[in-house]
């Protein structure tokens, strides 16, 4: 039987992409799921395909950037499902552009969603993996966690914080047995590159986004960490294409 079998696994972002791909995987695998994302078409074709494929699913429109959402949405995992396993926070955006553009409101966005969304997820599930002395939290950085490119400065700055704060919270809850992970992958086909507004930018991110591997592939790679047993901490994996620079 799959380490994964019956663990109550919350995913943010899930209604594409890297989230989505996710959610079959480990659904595949026997885990009992909580979606979320803000696009509720997306999210409930999602749990209707995984309900017709004899696997568990639940969904809820959370937008990551409120605090009060994401504990609405750990209270409804507890709620249904008695625990909380895993929590993913993976939805992201990535509208990249130079800084003398100051597209101030995109930056907002990106810090809101990409280390605020990230922070309101921890918070929300930490109080319970604190008390059943038991978790494991995973948080999706990037390649741009690692290197910065240029028009990469504050997508690359919040994918930096997603694995400081990641770090961060191993040193402080190790001593609880909940385990961390950081997934930093590297070009992945998904939606993720639409967000960018600069036409200039958009043809060098195609020619980027042309090696891109399947979302299928950081699903697996999310399922290998949990699927270790709670003794061993996956906490790191960095994930490209192998012809990726
Ligand atoms: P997608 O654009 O396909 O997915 C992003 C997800 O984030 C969507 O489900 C979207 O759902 C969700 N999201 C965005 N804003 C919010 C919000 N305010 N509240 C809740 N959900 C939100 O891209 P990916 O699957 O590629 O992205 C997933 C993660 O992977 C991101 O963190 C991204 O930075 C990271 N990543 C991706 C790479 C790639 O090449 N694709 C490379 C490295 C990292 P909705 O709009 O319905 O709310």
């Amino acid at each position: 039987m799959s380490n994964i079998q019956d663990k109550v696994v919350i995913i943010t972002g899930a209604s594409s992409g890297i989230g989505e791909a996710t959610a079959k995987e480990l659904a595949s695998k026997g885990a009992k799921l909580v979606l979320a994302a803000r696009r509720e078409e997306r999210l409930k074709k999602l749990q209707e395909e995984i309900q017709s494929n004899g696997g568990k699913a639940i969904y809820k429109v959370t937008d990551v950037t409120s605090d009060e959402q994401m504990e609405e949405l750990a209270e409804l995992a507890l709620k249904e499902f008695g625990k909380i396993d895993v929590m993913i926070n993976n939805a992201g955006l990535m509208p990249l552009s130079p800084v003398f553009e100051k597209k101030i409101k995109e930056w907002d966005t990106m810090i809101d969603v990409n280390i605020k969304g990230v922070l309101y997820g921890i918070a929300a599930v930490l109080p319970f993996m604190r008390e059943s002395k038991e978790g494991h939290i995973i948080n999706i950085s990037s390649v741009a966690g690692h290197l910065i490119g240029p028009a990469g400065s504050v997508y690359s700055g919040t994918k930096f914080a997603v694995r400081a704060i990641t770090e961060g919270l191993r040193k402080e809850e190790a001593v609880n047995n909940i385990r961390t992970t950081i997934i930093s992958p590297g070009a992945v086909a998904t939606e993720l590159p639409e967000k960018i507004s600069g036409e200039e930018l958009k043809s060098g991110i195609d020619e980027f986004y042309k090696v891109a591997i399947p979302a299928e592939s950081i699903a697996r790679a999310i399922a290998y960490a949990i699927e270790e047993p709670s003794d061993v901490a996956i906490n790191e994996m960095i994930i490209r294409p192998t012809i990726q620079e």
